[in-house]
């Protein structure tokens, strides 16, 4: 099995920290430095079990590979690079990578142990709109911005249909049982009404949430504008970058039609950004590999072993599946038909996660241990096997 942390990490607003980002300090019972949650503290975590593993002689039945890796954030010597290029030292079973949350309330009670089984993936569009090219003092009827700008107007109206798959099902069933009122009343709403009036509403309530809205549905994020070149000058075209973050499984075709449709102007091209960009080349074999992505089964050894280890840690505390909301570079495996499950290995609260890629991002002690003991025991749990 394959073990597998990134070293690198996301760069700092230095002057925002209260403390140096890249010492390591020890105050209050938490670590406090860039990664300690994106995922330093995750390899030290993995690293530990892994230590402990080898210090109390525990017969292997199967290998156990340790990999640091580079270039997650960015950069180019990423898993991808690594698969391609030394797969037969990594090639395994199954993997655990980071992923999915154990999330404690403010007084360290546990609400979920939550375990991503698949993550979402990111296509880029390209919505190119043209018109004439001329002096802005006459200006035509088809100024592509004018264009550009409507047809980004009537994608923001737009809502993309509710995709629940069984995993974030398994997951919302269990946020219900877990949370304050009144969000298990709306959940129970959108996952199990026949009333669709009743299940618009339940969206919309549970939408009002980031993470959930989307969790539920494929969104549409613009990101980018080009057009024009100066101030006197009407360009001939306008075009515009928009992030697409799909759940495993969607019929990209059909959400393109989709997208078509509401964009509703001929003069508008929608298209895959194109093959000659990196992204493009990117986003077309995902697209290929797209029945891949989808979720890796809970029918394995180390599905089984992570469930069985968290609940003899925390009797009371669920465990579930999860779709994953962003990439993770969990891709290289997943691609090549490895089931992955991702885990960041230690309770936090949402306060401390949003100090993730922000400001004295840190992670308390206790939590590191509590996680160096679920993987060790679940390490020993697949190695018995
Ligand atoms: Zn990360």
């Amino acid at each position: 099995m394959l073990l597998a942390a990134h070293a690198d990490v996301v760069g700092v607003e230095r002057e925002k920290w209260s403390l140096d980002p890249f010492a390591g300090t020890v105050r209050d019972g938490f670590i406090y430095g860039r990664g300690a949650i994106d995922f330093k503290g995750g390899l030290a975590v993995f690293t530990q079990a892994v230590v402990e593993l080898a210090r109390n002689h525990i017969p292997l039945h199967r290998d156990v590979i340790l990999l640091s890796e580079a270039d997650e954030e960015s950069g180019r010597y990423n898993t991808s690079w690594l698969a391609d290029s030394h797969w037969d030292l990594i090639d395994c079973e199954f993997a655990l990578n980071e992923g999915g949350w154990i999330i404690a309330d403010q007084s360290g009670k546990l609400q979920y142990v939550s375990v991503s089984t698949a993550d979402k993936f990111s296509i880029p569009l390209t919505l190119t709109a043209k018109g004439t090219s001329t002096h802005s003092s006459m200006p035509l009827p088809d100024n592509p911005i004018f264009t550009l700008s409507k047809a980004l107007t009537r994608l923001a109206d737009y809502e993309t249909p509710l995709e629940i798959i069984p995993n974030t099902r398994e997951f919302l069933e269990t946020l219900a049982k877990t949370s304050a009122p009144p969000l298990p009343a709306e959940i129970e709403a959108l996952l199990n009404s026949k009333d669709p009036k009743q299940v618009q509403q339940a969206d919309r309530d549970v939408s009002s949430n980031p993470l959930l809205h989307a969790l539920i549905r494929n969104t549409i994020a613009p990101v980018i504008l080009k057009a024009g070149f100066r101030g006197n000058v009407i360009p001939s075209s306008a075009e515009a970058t928009v992030n697409l973050r799909l759940i495993p499984g969607t019929d990209f075709e059909a959400l393109l039609t989709n997208i078509r449709r509401v964009v509703g102007d001929d003069r508008v091209d929608v298209s895959l950004a194109s093959s000659s960009t990196p992204e493009g080349t990117r986003a077309r074999e995902l697209l290929t590999l797209s029945s891949r992505l989808t979720p890796s089964s809970k029918d394995t050894p180390l599905y089984r072993a992570l469930e069985q280890s968290a609940h003899s840690l925390w009797p009371n505390t669920p465990v579930t599946t999860y779709l994953f909301q962003a990439g993770t570079d969990a891709m290289a495996w997943r691609k090549r038909g490895v089931p992955v499950y991702g885990i960041y290995p230690y309770p936090i609260t949402a306060d401390d996660l949003r100090r993730m890629h922000g400001n004295d991002e840190r992670v308390s002690i206790r939590s590191l241990d509590q996680g160096t003991e679920l993987i060790y025991k679940t390490l020993v749990e697949v190695e018995a096997q």
